[in-house]
């Protein structure tokens, strides 16, 4: 079982929209993919439909109350994609956390203890690098990194490096980058060519080939409660999710945690 967190403490990056969206793609190859919704907003639950009425057991129950991802994980439409839900409860589980001397390995002892019934997990983090987002990055093999490419893509992500260098120095010696892909991506704007070509540069084979454009289906899928993978598979933007999905599959193999 894999563990990629989606993380960048920028909100409006691409993050859920690229969990959902590779969720739903790795699905479709065959690999039994989890989602787990760690964002207070929900809108992975949202956008794969799941009403909060049905939202039963939550990712605060995994950081919380000891729930196992079996007991929290409900089917989506999607075969073979489960989430565990959000619930507005989590927005108060960065306060509650501190009262655990474990705060930040919840999520961590939550996976290690669950039977791998799941190929990949995905967690979709919320857009800050506070304790749900470290809690993500130990319980993680690696990262994904949406970045928007706009003119102050870089900006934060060195903050964002830093915080993995931590993490792998004092917890999760493994913790790789699987890869950062540029999201919104904008052929019209000769600006984005400038700075897609830099931020590649910068970080070099990190970034993936496949870019994410910017793509009105892409938005649209979430008020139907549907991946855009299935709302229209045929647009730019699910194709490019597909060709990212192929991508992250190719990394996969070299992804082992240490210790
Ligand atoms: P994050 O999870 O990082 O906050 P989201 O995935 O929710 O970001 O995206 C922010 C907003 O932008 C959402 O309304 C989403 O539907 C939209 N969006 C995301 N990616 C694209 C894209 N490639 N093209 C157009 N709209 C997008
Ligand atoms: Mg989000």
């Amino acid at each position: 079982m894999k563990v990629i967190a989606i993380a960048n403490q920028k909100g409006g990056v691409g993050k859920t929209t690229t969990a959902i969206n590779v969720g739903t793609a790795l699905a479709a190859t065959g690999s039994r993919v989890l989602l787990i919704d760690l964002d207070p907003q929900g809108n992975a639950s949202t956008g794969l439909g799941i009403a909060r009425a049905d939202r039963t057991l939550s990712s605060y129950d995994l950081l919380i109350r000891d729930c196992s991802l079996i007991e929290a994980a409900i089917p989506t439409r999607v075969p073979r994609l489960d989430i565990v839900p959000s619930t507005v409860d989590l927005s108060g589980a960065e306060i509650e956390l501190i009262e655990f001397e474990e705060r930040t390995h919840r999520l961590d002892r939550t996976i290690a203890r669950s039977d791998a019934r799941w190929d990949v997990v995905l967690i979709d983090c919320p857009p800050s690098l506070g304790l749900m987002t470290i809690n993500a990055m130990i319980a993680a093999h690696a990262l994904l990194v949406p970045l928007q490419c706009e003119f102050f893509a870089l900006e934060g992500l060195s903050q964002l490096l830093t915080t993995v260098e931590r993490i792998r120095s004092r917890f999760n010696p493994g913790l790789s980058i699987l890869g950062v892909v540029l999201t919104m991506y904008d052929r019209r704007n000769r600006l984005t060519d400038q700075v897609s070509d830099d931020v590649r540069a910068v970080l070099g084979p990190v970034v993936f080939d496949t870019v994410i454009p910017r793509n009105v289906r892409l938005s649209e899928a979430p008020s139907h409660g549907m991946p855009a993978l299935i709302y229209d598979h045929r647009c730019t933007g699910s194709q490019a999710y597909i060709a990212l999905a192929r991508e992250v599959i190719s990394r996969l193999p070299r992804l082992a945690k240490a210790a």
